[in-house]
């Protein structure tokens, strides 16, 4: 059995030093535990920030000890009443082969209703954080024009589509590359989309969406999150999900210039995490579910395999090597 242990803390970007594929012995289960051997494994944006010291919404990952993360995978042995040898779980013990895990802490799920992968990523933690994020904290109707960047990762590419089908005006979307903008817009029926490589954000946004945004549903920070502003209309909404384009730098990025836009658009701006709203995850699957089904709603992975191209997957989301969910087949 291996795992992936953070030997120390990352300044800048994460290199490969600061990490280690270590050999462990196999976890046993204890009392009202199962063991699982893992098959699939979530790497995640929010994990760099894991890997500071600094405070945050969860702790840091401790050095010399194994990482966490999402994971789905097979029981290979129960000592936990309800959960059987060869169901599949969902729980947070990634980054390593085998786990051993409390019963309360797996969540059942059903390989015949979905992809495994699929818990992971479109009905899983990233697809509930584009459902909450869009519909309670930018609180989207029908007829709004909304701009989403990160636009072909595993969050913004629902973004998008959920506005499209929940009646938007315009969806207009931004992505780092040629390939992933005809995406967007072949694929998943953005309206418009640019790549933010190409020129200046602010003036490729207004471009994209002449008559402004309502809602500007924020992955990316910095000149995106400014540009946004610029472009808001009159009670604009931003919801900020992420920041990826400042989690690898070592000084504070400044705030966006133009602030005081919000005032005369009476906009609105307000952060939110996907653990606050779990409570909507029913919901969520009840109407995402079927339009997954039926291709209303198309996702992409890039499954990245093998435990020992774990921390290449990881690193690779910082450089925007993936399209969708990013996933490890172990
Ligand atoms: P993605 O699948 O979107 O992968 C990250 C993408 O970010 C990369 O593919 C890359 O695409 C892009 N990126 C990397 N660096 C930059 C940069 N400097 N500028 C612009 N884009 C960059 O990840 P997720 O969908 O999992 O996460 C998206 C965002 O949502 C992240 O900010 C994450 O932290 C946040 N998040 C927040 C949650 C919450 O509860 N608030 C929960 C889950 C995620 P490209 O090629 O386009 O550059």
């Amino acid at each position: 059995h291996r795992e992936w242990h953070l030997l120390s803390r990352p300044v800048g970007r994460p290199e490969p030093g600061n990490f280690a594929l270590v050999e462990a012995p196999l976890p046993t289960p204890g009392e009202g535990q199962v063991l699982v051997r893992n098959l699939y494994a979530s790497v995640d944006p929010y994990m760099r920030g894991r890997m500071s010291a600094a405070k945050s919404y969860v702790a840091p990952f401790e050095l010399g000890k194994v990482m966490q993360g999402g994971a789905v995978g097979e029981v290979v042995a129960s000592r936990a009443e309800g959960i059987a040898v060869g169901d599949h779980v969902l729980h947070f013990f990634g980054w390593r082969e085998y786990a051993a895990v409390d019963a309360a802490h797996a969540v059942k799920v059903d390989p015949r209703a979905a992809p495994l992968s699929a818990y992971l990523g479109v009905l899983g933690m990233t697809g509930l954080t584009a459902y909450a994020g869009l519909l309670r904290t930018a609180a989207l109707k029908a007829g709004d024009a909304v701009f989403v960047s990160g636009a072909a990762g595993a969050v913004g590419s629902q973004v998008g589509q959920i506005a499209r089908l929940k009646g938007a005006s315009r969806v207009v979307g931004s992505a780092g590359s040629a390939e992933k903008v005809k995406l967007l817009v072949e694929e998943y029926k953005f309206d418009a989309a640019f790549n933010y490589k190409d020129g200046p954000v602010g003036e490729q946004l207004r471009a994209a969406a002449p008559d402004g945004i309502d809602v500007y549903f924020d992955n990316v920070g910095g000149d995106h999150l400014e540009a946004a502003i610029g472009s808001l209309n009159r009670d604009g909404r931003v919801a900020v999900c992420g920041m990826i384009s400042v989690y690898n730098d070592t000084e504070p990025a400044p705030g966006p210039r133009n602030l005081a836009r919000l005032i005369q658009t009476r906009g609105r701006i307000e952060g939110f995490l996907v653990g606050d709203h779990y409570d909507l995850q029913p919901q969520f699957v009840a109407e995402v579910g079927p339009w997954v089904a039926s291709g209303a709603l198309k996702y992409r992975e890039t499954v990245v395999e093998g435990i020992d191209n774990h921390l290449e997957a990881f690193l690779g989301v910082l450089r925007g090597d993936n399209t969708g969910k990013m996933i490890v087949k172990l």
